[in-house]
């Protein structure tokens, strides 16, 4: 145990999944309308696995890659929500209650502008927070490498948590 728990602690996750053909495009949560979705072993929601790394790292917690291995039988087409919340219980168990979420999503394509709010209300949502809470930004790779050319799609995202008195 930590003998001076800081009342904050940051945390940095970080995801790429690739789309392919014949697969639902689910991100946030949500199936968005496009003509692929993401390759995975569970959903592959790029969003939630990058905010779910975050939120882990902020409690210094195993990975989603050490909790939900993509070998594990029991995470195949696994609704990424669960790992989301998986890892606010690990914050939770640490003594830590979420402050803020901010993630920043590459792609080409799905345009995302029209479904942000959405996206953050979901987010919200599921973690039972005020969905001013998440914040979602959306950017392309401006055509360079596997992001640009509409092969992938990547998340950068952080997690503030804050110590429960
Ligand atoms: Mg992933």
């Amino acid at each position: 145990m930590d003998p001076e728990p800081p009342p904050f602690r940051v945390g940095f996750g970080y995801d790429l999944h690739r789309l392919v053909e014949g697969r639902p495009l689910i991100l946030g949560g949500l199936r968005l309308e496009h003509s692929q979705g993401l390759d995975g072993h569970s959903d592959a929601d790029v969003l939630l696995h990058a905010l779910a790394d975050a939120l882990l790292g902020a409690v210094a917690a195993p990975d989603i890659g050490q909790l939900f291995p993509n070998t594990d039988p029991a995470c195949k087409d696994m609704d990424s929500s669960r790992i989301l919340q998986a890892a606010q219980e690990h914050v939770e168990a640490a003594g830590y209650a979420i402050a803020n979420l901010d993630a920043t999503v590459l792609a080409e394509a799905p345009k995302l502008a029209p479904h942000r709010t959405a996206l953050q209300e979901n987010i919200a949502r599921l973690l039972g927070l005020p969905h001013g809470r998440v914040s979602l930004k959306a950017t392309t790779n401006e055509g360079q490498d596997a992001v640009g050319q509409r092969a992938a799609i990547a998340v950068h995202a952080v997690a503030l948590v804050y110590r429960q008195a």
